[in-house]
C-alpha cells in the first residue's frame, strides 16, 4: 500500500538556517505539526565538524544560551564564555563591561554557527519534525490559511507561513514587503588565530578611523574576529601570515603575534528594515526580518528574540496565524529590532565621523565618562545581555 504524503500543517517554517530550525524544533515540541523546507540541509556529522573552526562565530547572549539550553541543543564543548569586554576609542577613550559587575557568570558565550547548526538539526531529527529539501516556488493565501508549492512540485498548506529564509528572504518578496536597504559602505572581514597570550575570556574591540575591529575569545589561544572595514578588498588579498600581522598591529599586540588557522571571509554590512514583518498568513523571522551592523554582535541574538516571542505567542492560540497574533508580534519585535539598529547605526557613525570639528575628543570623553558611571554602564551591560 502506498503511504500517503502528509500536505496539511499547522505551520510551515522556509528556511533551516539557526534561527528558523530553532523555531520549528520549538513549536515541534509544544505539539504542533511542522514542516519545514530547506534548500541545502547542513551537515550533522559531528565528528568531522570539530577538525577544524568555523570562521562564522556568535557571542549568544545569556538569555538565548537559557532558550537553547532549554532546547537541549547547547553543547558542553567548543564553547567560550566571555567574563569581560574592552572596548577602545580612535584616541584615549575606553570603557570595561565585567560580568562581575552586573552579578552574572558571563557576559556572552562564543559558539560556532555549523555547530550549533548541527546539533539544532539533530534535535530536529529526534523530535520527528518534517523535513523537506527543496526551494519554493509559488505561495498564495487567504484569510483562513496559506499554500507552498515546492520546485519538486509538492504542495503543502498551513495556519502559517514562517518566513525564515535568510537577509535575501523569497518569502519577503513573494508577499510584496518592501525593504530599506541602506549599505555601510564597509565589509566584514572574519577568520580565527591562535594567538601568542592567552585571552582569558575577556573579549576587545578597537574604534579607529571609521574601523572596528573585535577579538572574540575562544578555547584555548584561539581568537575569532570581526573586522568592519572599507579596505577590505586589499587586507582579504593578502596571504594568511600578512593578514594575520595587520590584524594584530590594529589590536595593538593585545594577545601578541597572531597565527591564522582559517581562510578569512568577507561579507557585505547592510542594515535591513521591511517596511512590515507581516503579511496575510506570514511572519517573517531573523535575517529576513532585519539585518544590523556587526558592531554589537546583536545579528543572531534578534533573531533568537523573535522566536522566543513568536513562539510564547502561539503557544496557546487557536488560530496560529490570526491577524491579531501576527500585529501583536510585529508590534513587539519591531519596536526592539528597531532601537537596536539605530544604537548599532549611532555607535557606527558617530566613530566614522572625523569631520566636525572636536568630534574626535568628544567621543572618546564620552567613552570616559560612561566607563566612570557604574550605573549607567551596568544599565548598558544587562541590555545587551537581553536581561
Ligand atoms: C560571515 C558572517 C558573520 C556573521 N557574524 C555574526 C556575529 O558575529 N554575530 C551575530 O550576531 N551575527 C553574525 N552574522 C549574522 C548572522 O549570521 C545572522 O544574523 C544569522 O545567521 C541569521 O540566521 P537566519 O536563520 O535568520 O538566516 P540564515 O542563517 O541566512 O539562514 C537562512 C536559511 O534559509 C535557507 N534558504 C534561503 N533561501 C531559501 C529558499 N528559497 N528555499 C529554501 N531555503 C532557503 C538558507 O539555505 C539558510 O539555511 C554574521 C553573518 C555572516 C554572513
Amino acid at each position: 500500500m502506498q503511504h500517503k504524503q502528509q500536505t496539511d500543517f499547522d505551520i510551515i517554517v522556509l528556511g533551516g538556517g539557526l534561527i528558523g530550525a530553532t523555531l520549528a524544533l520549538i513549536l515541534q515540541q509544544q505539539g504542533k505539526s511542522v514542516l519545514l523546507v530547506e534548500k541545502a540541509p547542513p551537515t550533522t556529522k559531528l565528528t568531522s565538524l570539530t577538525q577544524s573552526w568555523d570562521a562564522r562565530i556568535y557571542a549568544i547572549s545569556p538569555a538565548n544560551q537559557q532558550l537553547l539550553n532549554k532546547l537541549g541543543v547547547w553543547p558542553a564543548e567548543r564553547v567560550q564564555p566571555v567574563s569581560r569586554m574592552e572596548v577602545h576609542g580612535d584616541t584615549n577613550g575606553h570603557i570595561s563591561f565585567d560580568a562581575a559587575s552586573v552579578k552574572v557568570p558571563y557576559l556572552n558565550y562564543m559558539l560556532e554557527n555549523r555547530y550549533l547548526l548541527a546539533r539544532i538539526w539533530l534535535a530536529l531529527v529526534e523530535t520527528d519534525v518534517t523535513t523537506v529539501q527543496s526551494k519554493p516556488q509559488m505561495i498564495s493565501t487567504d484569510v483562513w490559511s496559506a499554500q507552498l508549492t515546492l520546485e519538486n512540485g509538492s504542495s503543502y498548506r498551513s495556519q502559517l507561513l514562517i518566513g525564515a529564509d535568510g537577509a535575501q528572504s523569497w518569502l519577503r518578496q513573494q508577499a510584496g514587503i518592501t525593504v530599506n536597504v541602506s549599505p555601510y559602505q564597509q565589509q566584514g572581514l572574519v577568520a580565527n588565530f591562535n594567538t601568542e597570550k592567552y585571552h582569558h575570556g575577556c573579549a576587545y574591540q578597537w574604534f579607529s578611523h571609521g574601523d572596528i575591529l573585535a577579538y572574540l575569545p575562544l578555547p584555548g589561544h584561539q581568537i575569532s574576529i570581526v573586522w568592519s572595514t572599507a579596505s577590505a578588498d586589499k587586507l582579504s588579498h593578502l596571504n594568511g601570515e600578512d593578514f594575520a600581522c595587520k590584524v594584530a598591529e590594529a589590536g595593538n599586540y593585545q594577545l601578541g603575534e597572531l597565527c591564522p588557522i582559517t581562510p578569512v571571509f568577507a561579507f557585505d554590512l547592510i542594515k535591513r528594515q521591511p517596511q512590515t514583518i507581516i503579511s496575510q498568513r506570514i511572519a517573517l523571522i531573523g535575517d529576513a526580518a532585519h539585518t544590523v551592523h556587526p558592531l554589537a554582535g546583536q545579528g543572531v541574538n534578534l533573531g533568537f528574540a523573535d522566536v522566543e516571542y513568536l513562539s510564547q505567542l502561539l503557544a496557546h492560540a487557536d488560530d496560529l496565524g490570526s491577524w491579531s497574533l501576527l500585529r501583536q508580534y510585529q508590534r513587539s519585535r519591531l519596536l526592539a529590532v528597531r532601537t537596536m539598529q539605530q544604537g548599532c547605526d549611532g555607535l557606527f557613525r558617530l566613530f566614522a565621523n572625523n569631520y566636525l570639528p572636536g568630534i574626535s575628543w568628544l567621543r572618546n570623553q564620552g567613552m570616559n565618562m560612561v566607563n566612570n558611571l557604574d550605573s549607567l554602564k551596568n544599565q548598558l551591560t544587562r541590555q545587551a545581555m537581553g536581561l
